[in-house]
C-alpha cells in the first residue's frame, strides 16, 4: 500500500503514484486487494477529530475505493458504520469491517444487489434497525463500462448502468428520509463526467448528469425536514472501477496524467470532503457538487 502522511505540506502533484502504471484487467466489480500500486484509502494515515460522533451511517460501495476511504474516516470520525457492497466483494469488505471496528465503532456488513429493489429498501431498513438509527446515507456504489462506440452499446448496458447508478440511489434515498431525524445528511457521488463527458463513457456520463440534478432537487424538497443533501464529483481515482472495464485498457497505464495535477486521486483525498459534507461543519451547505478532480474543475 502507498503510505503518504496526508497532513504533510508537500507538492501535491508527487504526493501519491503517478503515470505510468500496469494494465492490470480485473473483471468487474473487482478488488482493490489486487490492484498495483494499492489504492491509499487513509488506513495508515486519516486521522479523526470526532466530526461525526455518535453519527449513523449507510455507505454503499463501501468495500473498495471511494466508499472504503469513506467508511475508514467515517469511523475513526466516531461514526457507526453500515457497509453495503456485492457478495462477490467479500474479501476486500472484510478488511473494512475490520478497519472500522479497530476504530472502537459498529460495522454492520449487509452484502447484496442493491439493483434489486426489494433488497435496497430492505438494505436501508436493516441498516436502521442494528444501527439503532440511521442519520447518514453515503452513495458511492456505482457501474462504469467503456464502449468505445454506440454501435456496440447494448440496452442491457445502457440500462444497468441507470438502474444501479440513478434508480437504486433513488431507492436508498427514498427509504433512508422516510427514517431520517432533522440534521440528517445525503451525500451522492456524481463525476467529473457530468460535465466533460469522455466518448467512451455515453450512458455513465449522462446517470452522473442525472445525480446531479436529482442532487439539486432532492435538497430543496428535503430541506423541509431537516435533511440536507449533496454531491461529490471525483476525477480520476485509483479503484477497482477503472481497471475492472470503467476504461478501455489501453487508458490504465497513463489514468489521471491529463489532469493539471498530472496524476490520478487516491480515495483517501475524497475522504475529508464526505465527512464534511456529512457532518454539522456544513450545516449552510444544500444542494452543492463538490469536486475533487484533479484541477479538471467543475463549471
Ligand atoms: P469501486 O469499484 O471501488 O466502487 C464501486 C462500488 O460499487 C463497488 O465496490 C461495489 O461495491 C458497488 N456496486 C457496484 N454495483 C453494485 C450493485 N449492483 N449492488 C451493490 N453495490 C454495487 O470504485 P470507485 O471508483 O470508488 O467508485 C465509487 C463511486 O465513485 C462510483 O459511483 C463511481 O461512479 C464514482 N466515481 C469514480 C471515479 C473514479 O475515477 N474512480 C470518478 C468519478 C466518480
Ligand atoms: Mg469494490
Amino acid at each position: 500500500m502507498t503510505t503518504t502522511n496526508q497532513y504533510a505540506m508537500q507538492d501535491p502533484r508527487t504526493q501519491y503514484p503517478q503515470p505510468e502504471f500496469d494494465r492490470q484487467p480485473q473483471s468487474a466489480p473487482g478488488l482493490a486487494r489486487e490492484m498495483s500500486p494499492k489504492p491509499d484509502h487513509g488506513e495508515a494515515s486519516y486521522q479523526g477529530f470526532g466530526r461525526l460522533a455518535g453519527r449513523k451511517a449507510l455507505i454503499t460501495g463501501a468495500d473498495s475505493g471511494i466508499g472504503r476511504a469513506a467508511a475508514i474516516a467515517f469511523a475513526r470520525e466516531g461514526a457507526d458504520v453500515a457497509l453495503s457492497y456485492l457478495p462477490s466483494e467479500e474479501k476486500d469488505a472484510q478488511e473494512v469491517v475490520a478497519l472500522v471496528r479497530a476504530a472502537g465503532v459498529k460495522a454492520v456488513a449487509l452484502p447484496g444487489d442493491i439493483g434489486d429493489e426489494a433488497f435496497s429498501k430492505a438494505l436501508v431498513r436493516e441498516a436502521h434497525a442494528t444501527l439503532g438509527g440511521l442519520d447518514v446515507l453515503v452513495n458511492v456504489a456505482g457501474k462504469q463500462t467503456a464502449v468505445k462506440q454506440i454501435a456496440d452499446l447494448t440496452t442491457e448496458q445502457f440500462e444497468a448502468t441507470f438502474r444501479i447508478n440513478v434508480t437504486a440511489m433513488f431507492w436508498l434515498c427514498q427509504a433512508a428520509v422516510a427514517l431520517m431525524p432533522p440534521g440528517s445528511t445525503i451525500v451522492n457521488t456524481t463525476s467529473i463526467q457530468g460535465y466533460q463527458p469522455s466518448s467512451t463513457l455515453l450512458e455513465y456520463a449522462s446517470t452522473k448528469a442525472a445525480i446531479t440534478a436529482f442532487t439539486k432537487a432532492l435538497a430543496k424538497q428535503v430541506i423541509e425536514q431537516g435533511i440536507r443533501v449533496n454531491a461529490v464529483a471525483p476525477g480520476p481515482v485509483w479503484t477497482p472501477l477503472q481497471p475492472s472495464g470503467g476504461q478501455p485498457a489501453d487508458a490504465i497505464p497513463d489514468l489521471g496524467s491529463k489532469t493539471p495535477i498530472g496524476r490520478p486521486g487516491q480515495p483517501a483525498e475524497l475522504a475529508s470532503v464526505y465527512v464534511l459534507l456529512a457532518s454539522q461543519e456544513s450545516s449552510y451547505v444544500t444542494g452543492e457538487i463538490y469536486g475533487v478532480t484533479g484541477g479538471n474543475h467543475l463549471p
